[in-house]
């Protein structure tokens, strides 16, 4: 694997690879299984892979989160050449901000940010587009990997793609979330709970797996009560939402229908640690 730390190093070596489809892998590190299915199915799809790890400043709405952030560079490396990852792109902040952290560009995403992580995560998904616009015009993928772990976050780089009108050269694909054999999401927060509070932490999937056991049967308020109970008698201390949504658009709906595909979806605190996770129900 050949790791690139600027934009003009990367560009050099793509460039020498006559037009071979590339895939993009965009990441904040601290990898594990889940980050690693997305290379696997670049891989699989694509001639060369590039992955980026950029913990993005500019995407935490809370100062401490960022701070906490793990950061295991000599582990994600090893991960990466298991993989056989062709490219990493290790960019600084200078690199990707050249122009400083204040005056982002600002991206219409409508409804999208007004609810779920866009309404408790204020700016979050600005600052993501932000990364994801820049990171976009440095590699010129051809397709890009994204986690349906982040279900909301796919939909708001769809709306990004659709903006800078890419969708005829870029092509977005979801990749299912990764678990635990406990159920319990892989994500690289889970790092930061112990061994006991990580098993306590599969309250999350329990919950979601309760809602779709149930959806057809029972009244959605019904399901998210059931759901928060669970949640607060596993040790979680705050929900920000139990949703269940449209899962073509994120709108909420009130009780089962057919004609619709729905997701739930849910963030909620385990001690300073923010998880969230979503289940596809039909
Ligand atoms: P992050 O490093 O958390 O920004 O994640 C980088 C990419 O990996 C995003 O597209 C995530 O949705 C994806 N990802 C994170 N965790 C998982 C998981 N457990 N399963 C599948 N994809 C994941």
């Amino acid at each position: 694997m050949i790791i690139c730390k600027t934009e003009t190093a990367l560009q050099l070596l793509l460039k020498n690879k006559n037009q071979q489809p590339i895939g993009f892998v965009p990441t904040m590190g601290a990898l594990h299984k889940g980050h690693i299915a997305l290379i696997e199915e670049s891989k699989k799809q694509t001639s060369i892979t590039v992955c980026s790890i950029f913990i993005n400043p500019t995407q935490f709405n809370d100062k401490k989160d960022f701070e906490k952030y793990p950061v295991t560079i000599e582990s994600d490396i090893l991960q990466l050449e298991q993989a056989h990852c062709n490219i990493l792109f290790l960019p600084s902040v200078e690199e990707i901000y050249p122009n400083g952290l204040s005056n982002l560009a600002q991206y219409n995403l409508g409804f999208l940010e007004e609810i779920l992580e866009g309404k408790y995560r204020a700016n979050h998904f600005q600052g993501v587009c932000n990364v994801v616009e820049r990171l976009l015009r440095i590699v010129q993928p051809h397709t890009l990997f994204l986690g349906q772990k982040d279900y909301q976050q796919c939909m708001v780089i769809a709306q990004l793609i659709h903006l800078m009108q890419w969708q005829h050269t870029l092509k977005l694909v979801i990749v299912p979330t990764i678990r635990e054999a406990s159920g319990l999401a892989m994500s690289s927060r889970n790092s930061r709970l112990s061994t006991d509070d990580k098993q306590k932490a599969t309250a999350i999937y329990k919950a979601l797996q309760v809602i779709q056991d149930n959806y057809k049967k029972q009244s959605f308020p019904s399901l998210q009560k059931a759901a928060e109970g669970i949640l607060f008698n596993s040790g979680f201390n705050k929900i920000d939402y139990i949703s269940i949504c449209n899962a073509d658009n994120l709108q909420p709906i009130e009780s089962y229908s057919t004609s619709e595909k729905h997701v739930a979806l849910i963030a909620a605190y385990f001690g300073d640690v923010r998880l969230i996770d979503n289940m596809l129900l039909n």
